[in-house]
């Protein structure tokens, strides 16, 4: 009996050795790299169920290996970022990386997350209608209809878009740019104050329509990068 599989790919070897060590004693097992080329050998030889991916290594930028891995897998990619470079973390996500834990991180942060993504990556893809849920909210595709605590939710076409949006995503962070292109269409990219406005609205909204219950909280800043999606939480 093994665990899943996990590919660590820093250059650091303290930090390296640290994370792969702690993984290793809660039942993971773990692959190391200290560069892309090892790391994307590694990934071809052992097709890892997760990969913790630093964005700075010596011989080629990790975005990179995301973009290769991204051609070949859905595997959840955890990165390993510095603190204050948000445009790194944004441009990972964009690449297709699925979250981040900004460096100092404390491992227990670091297990959380990776449990988290690999519970979601093992999770059916959904309800076979397509109807997207988190907490009391629900979303009908079909219908475009969207009920909270069951009672009908009146929302504007960018309103429902936008929820659309943030419902298919638990537990993810979307980028401003991600979310302005999906919503407002490809030339936005850029107009973040729409953005804000459109979710501070939708939240009052969702707080209206669930006064005593968390339904706002489905969606939360992450400070110069995006919004991160809460997990589906049952109701
Ligand atoms: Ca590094």
């Amino acid at each position: 009996m093994s665990g899943p599989r996990i590919l660590v790919i820093e250059d650091d070897d303290v930090t390296r050795s640290a994370v792969a060590g702690n993984l290793a004693a809660h039942d993971y097992d773990v692959d190391e790299a200290a560069d892309a080329a090892g790391g994307l050998l590694a990934w071809d030889a052992e097709r890892p169920d997760l990969i913790l991916l630093d964005l700075g290594l010596p011989d080629r930028d990790g975005l990179s290996v995301i973009r290769h891995v991204r051609r070949e897998a859905a595997t959840p990619i955890l990165v390993l970022s510095a603190r204050g470079q948000e445009a790194d973390k944004i441009g990972a996500l964009e690449a297709g990386a699925d979250d981040y834990v900004t460096k100092p991180f404390g491992i227990g942060e670091v297990r959380a997350r990776v449990a988290a993504l690999l519970r979601r990556a093992g999770q059916a893809t959904g309800d076979p209608a397509g109807i997207l849920r988190n907490g009391s909210i629900m979303l009908d595709p079909s219908r475009r209809v969207v009920t909270v605590r069951g009672e009908e939710l009146a929302l504007t076409p960018r309103e429902y878009e936008l929820l659309k949006q943030i419902l298919a995503a638990p537990g993810r962070v979307l980028t401003h740019g991600r979310l302005l292109r999906a919503v407002w269409g490809t030339a936005y990219g850029k107009e973040g104050h729409y953005l804000h406005v459109y979710v501070s609205r939708l939240r009052r909204k969702l707080e209206q329509a669930d006064p005593d219950g968390d339904a706002r909280d489905v969606v939360a800043a992450e400070p110069g990068v995006g919004y991160r999606v809460r997990e589906s939480a049952p109701d």
